[in-house]
């Protein structure tokens, strides 16, 4: 066998003498030697490698930038780092020391110490607490601030809040910049004591907010008998920049079939060139006999336990029914407000209280003082009030001594809120000067009239007599004259007063 290889290493050899073939053995002995010698080498770096890797230091990586900016007054959340040791991720045996307080400008350290040997690596990242965003400005009223045509700008007013510097509104700047149309935008200009700028615009137009009119011509009640035609007699309407509309008075509901006794309502509608619409409606009633009009009595300032019971006994020995405008009541008089639902009459919010200076100091303490009854007519008789009739009226001036423009703002509120509220158009002077019953008699026989809703504005506080001996001569004129009681009802056209505060 070793010849064999001889003679075939020997065969590879260019030129053959006895010194070359001994000469070429000896060379193949060295070449064996060097290559135990390269693979020694080769294991030995290995080895070192290893060694070096088992006791070296931990491979870390800082996870994003060495330094990074993070803006005052938000939360700081710090990426960490990886760190790698003895090929094994040890990143959760990092040690993450931060004093990174985001409340307070300035440079901040995270410190992450890494396990080595008994000891630590230390790695660190810069952390810039800057302020780089200027203050907020929330502009009262909205960026876009309607005000109807021909009325004076009043500032709605604005805040100006500043992450680092609080309330700088007093560092506000404002200025005024005409557009078109007589409009302008009002400018907003405040910088933070860093020099961050915020600017915020409102845009004031002028446009018209005001409704146009609607008067019916004829009566707002009309009563058929069985089976005549009813005569659609239309309406005017005029509008305060629009001027006449009576042209673009939709009506709808006129074509009433007069063979079906019961209610019917016509509806007018119209909107003026800014989209305002204005509604007004008719009530015509089929029957066997003709009515002249209907009449709403109506009570204030009540329950009491002396009048309103007298009140109750005579509507319920007449066979009509009144609407009650309560006010806050007792747990005595909680049967009164009881009875009252229970026999068919109708119950709407005066107020929880009838102090004006409490009561009208605020849209708000107006607003709370319907609802706070409104939850306890609620709690008493399961029926929640959408009716109401202010302290005072709508027209009351006196809340002016209380809060200016309370009644707009009011009035406007209780609408959105889905309520109706409704003054009257028959006085019976019976909580002033009125004293008599003759005197209540009167003033509501010649308030009323023919062919509309009649409101009669009586009380039922406690002690008045005047009124609860009228009563049933007021009904006993209303049913001969022809006209029909009805209790109001979110339905019932709302009759209300000009507004004067
Ligand atoms: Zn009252």
């Amino acid at each position: 066998m070793n010849n064999l290889k001889e003679r075939e290493y020997t065969s590879k050899i260019p030129f053959e003498d006895g010194h070359g073939r001994s000469h070429y053995s000896k060379n193949y002995n060295n070449d064996n030697k060097k290559m135990i010698s390269v693979v020694a080498i080769i294991v030995a770096i290995l080895a070192i490698f290893l060694i070096i890797k088992l006791n070296g230091a931990p491979k870390v990586e800082i996870i994003g930038q060495s330094t990074v900016e993070v803006e005052f007054g938000t939360e700081y959340k710090d990426e960490g780092v990886k760190a790698k040791a003895k090929f094994k991720d040890i990143s959760n045996q990092v040690i993450v020391e931060s004093n990174v307080d985001t409340s307070k400008l300035g440079t901040y350290t995270v410190t992450y110490k890494v396990p080595h040997s008994k000891s630590y690596d230390t790695y660190t990242r810069t952390v810039v607490v800057k302020d780089s965003t200027g203050p907020e400005i929330t502009l009262n009223g909205g960026e876009e601030y309607r005000l109807q045509y021909g009325s004076t700008y009043e500032e709605p007013g604005f805040e100006a809040k500043d992450a680092c510097d609080g309330d700088v509104k007093d560092k506000v700047t404002t200025s005024k910049v005409d557009t078109e149309n007589g409009n302008f935008d009002m400018h907003y200009v405040v910088e933070d004591s860093r020099g961050n700028k915020s600017k915020k615009v409102r845009h004031v137009i002028f446009t018209d907010l005001t409704a146009p009119e609607i008067k019916l011509k004829g009566n707002s009640y009309i009563s058929l008998i069985t089976n005549t035609k009813y005569e659609e007699q239309g309406a005017t309407a005029t509008d305060n920049k629009d001027g006449d509309l009576t042209s673009k008075i939709v009506i709808e509901g006129s074509n009433i079939d007069t063979s079906k006794d019961g209610k019917y309502t016509v509806t007018y509608k119209v909107t003026d060139s800014n989209g305002n619409e204005a509604k007004a409606t008719r009530t015509v009633e089929v029957g066997p006999t003709q009515a002249t009009g209907v009449i709403y009595l109506t009570f204030d300032d009540g329950p009491s336990s002396n009048t309103t019971p007298k009140i109750l006994d005579i509507l319920k020995s007449k066979g009509v029914h009144a609407t009650f405008f309560i006010l806050n009541y007792n747990e005595e008089n909680e049967k009164l407000v009881k009875r009252e639902i229970e026999e068919g009459n109708a119950i709407g919010i005066h107020g929880y209280s009838h102090d004006y200076s409490k009561l009208y100091a605020s849209v708000d303490a107006c607003y709370q003082n319907i609802t706070k009854l409104q939850e306890k007519i609620k709690q008493t008789t399961g029926k929640e009030v959408k009716i109401l009739r202010f302290p005072g009226g709508s027209s009351n001036t006196v809340s002016r001594k209380y809060c200016k423009g309370v009644m707009t703002s009011i009035s406007q509120k209780v609408l959105a809120e889905g309520f109706k509220y409704y003054d009257w158009n028959v006085a019976s002077g019976d909580s002033g000067d009125v004293k008599t019953k003759e005197g209540v008699y009167n003033n509501v026989t010649k308030g009323l009239k023919p062919g509309r809703d009649n409101i009669v504005l009586m009380h039922d506080f406690s002690g008045n007599n005047k009124t609860v001996e009228a009563l049933p001569d007021i009904i006993d004129y209303g049913l001969k004259n022809g006209y029909r009681f009805d209790v109001i009802t979110t339905d019932t056209e709302m009759v209300t007063q000009k507004i004067q505060n």
